[in-house]
This record gives structure tokens, sequence and C-alpha cells, in this order.
């Protein structure tokens, strides 16, 4: 690891002006995936802004049919809300489920989000939702969030403050998880509101996307019958030593299945 120093703001305002004081100055959340990519020097900073002494990146609330969660909510937090569990039952049990418990304990809402892994959960849950991106220069749509790779509509020196999640009328999440990381091998959520069915896949491709063949084809009939003659076009996928991409592909539809599964009980 090269050197860095530490800099450990207490307000937004604060931890703006420390990313903005110099290049190469990167915000800090529970340091799960951004502290071994720079000891094994896959990246590297002048300097880092530890977040976790803001309390305004914190809590969970419900704002009318809007669920807002602070980007530095762990994801232990998450799962064991009350109010995260009454409003989108779906969004706990995905936290729940992520990594281990030494992952969820340091983990964040935001710190995810912002690396956008391939294969990473939450990222699926902001795009089925609908969910807006609050940073401290402007707010943005889920759709517009997640460009490619690692790679979102961030711009050097823009954190996450928040999350906006529209309270849906059922959502379900499914995942088959790599038995090492627990990373998803491919996860898909969906999620009706009104007629509006969304279905979002992570884990699959190099980013997380929308499903619409099965978007469509749910909101005709949301019962995993329904999806019994669709597929995924798996050209694209990720092949690996984990799975190649028609076994993506085919695993694509079975989590579709589950989820809506998952979202029909959880409405019950
Ligand atoms: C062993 C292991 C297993 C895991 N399994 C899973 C899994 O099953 N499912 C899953 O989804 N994830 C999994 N993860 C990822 C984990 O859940 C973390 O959320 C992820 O590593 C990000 O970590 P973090 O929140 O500590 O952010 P950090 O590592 O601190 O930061 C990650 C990136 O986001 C940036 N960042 C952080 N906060 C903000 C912000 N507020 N605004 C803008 N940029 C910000 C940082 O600069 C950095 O580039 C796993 C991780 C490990 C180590």
């Amino acid at each position: 690891m090269k050197a860095f120093s530490l800099q450990k703001p207490a307000s937004v305002a604060d931890a703006v002006a420390a990313l903005g004081s110099a290049e190469d100055v990167l915000p800090l959340a529970g340091g799960m995936t951004l502290i071994p990519t720079l000891k094994q020097r896959l990246s590297e900073c002048a300097a880092l802004v530890d977040l976790s002494d803001v309390p305004e990146l914190r809590g969970i609330s419900l704002e009318g049919d809007v669920l807002v969660i602070g980007a530095m909510t762990r994801h232990t937090e998450v799962a064991n809300s009350d109010v995260v569990r009454k409003a989108i039952p779906s969004l706990a049990a995905l936290a729940s489920r992520i990594g281990d418990q030494q992952v969820r304990n340091r983990g964040t809402i935001g710190g995810s989000v912002a690396n956008n892994d391939p294969a990473a959960d939450y990222p699926a849950a902001v795009l089925v939702l609908n969910a807006e991106i609050v940073t401290n220069v402007r707010t943005i749509p889920a759709d517009a969030f997640f460009i490619g790779m690692f790679e979102t509509a961030l711009e050097p020196g823009e954190i996450i403050l928040r999350f906006r999640f529209p309270v849906p009328d059922m959502a379900g999440y499914a995942k088959f998880a790599s038995p090492a990381s627990r990373y998803a091998l491919a996860g898909v959520f969906v999620a009706r509101t009104g007629d509006s069915v969304r279905a979002v896949v992570t884990g699959a491709a190099s980013s997380v996307f929308r499903a619409t063949d099965v978007e469509n084809a749910l909101a005709r009939d949301f019962q995993p019958g329904a999806l019994d003659r669709i597929s995924i076009d798996p050209s694209e996928f990720l092949s690996d030593i984990h799975a190649d991409k028609d076994y993506r592909g085919h695993l694509a539809i079975v989590m579709a299945k589950r989820a809506v599964q998952t979202a029909l009980a959880l409405a019950e």
C-alpha cells in the first residue's frame, strides 16, 4: 500500500471541502472494497476522507411513500431495521444476505452503489425500485446512474448523501450466490407498482440491467409461470471460473421466477 493521508470530517460540508482540496482524494465508507484495492495497489490516492463520523449520512426513515436511507448506513442496519422490513421487506432481506456478518457490519449502501461491482446486490435494488440517488450536487435517477463495470454517473469529488426508494406494491429478490463470497452469480429483483413492473438482473453482465422481456411478460401476468417461454440473451454475459454465460442466462430466468414467488409471498 502506498502512503496516503486520512481525514475524518464531521459534516458533509467539511467532507466535500476535503474531497475538493487536492487531486486523488477518495471518500472512504466501510473500506470493504477500497482498503483491499489500495493494499493490492490496484488503486492509489493521495488522501482518504473517512465519512463514518458524518451524522447526515446515516439513518433510515419513511417520508410518506418514500423510504430514505443514508449513504453510510451499514448493511446490518438495513437488514434489521423495522422501518425497512415493513416498507420494503425484500430490501431488508437483500441486505441480510450480503457477504458475511463482518462484511455486513462494515459495508455501507453508499459504498456498494458507488462501487457498482457487477455482482453486487444493492445496485439491483436501486435500479428496480426506481430510486433517486441524492448527492451533494444533484439528484440522479437510478436509470441514469449505472454506466458500466465499476462505473457510475458520479463525478470526481461528488458523494452520495442518501437514497430515496419509492415504496412498491410488491417486490422480491432472489440470487444464486457464490458459496465463497456470497456475491451473485446471477440475481434478479422484480418490483410491481400499479401496472408498472420492473425487473433487474445483477451478477450476470458487466453492470446491472433491466430485463425488458421479463418486465413485459410480468406486466401481463405477475406469476412465475409467465416466464416459462421467456429467455434473456446471454451473448454479452460474463464467463468466468464460476459460471459461463449460458449458465448465467439460465440462472437469470430461474432467479426471476423465484423473485416473483418471493414478491407474492411477502405481499400476503
Ligand atoms: C468478502 C466480501 C464479500 C462480499 N459479498 C458481497 C455480496 O454478497 N453482495 C454485495 O452486494 N456485496 C458484497 N460485498 C461488498 C460489500 O457489501 C461492500 O458494500 C462493498 O465492498 C463496498 O464497501 P464499503 O461500503 O465499505 O465501501 P468502501 O470500500 O469504503 O468504498 C467503495 C467505493 O465507493 C466509494 N464511496 C464510498 N462511499 C461513497 C459515497 N457516500 N459517495 C461516493 N462514493 C463513495 C469509495 O471511494 C470507493 O471507491 C462483499 C465484500 C467482501 C469483502
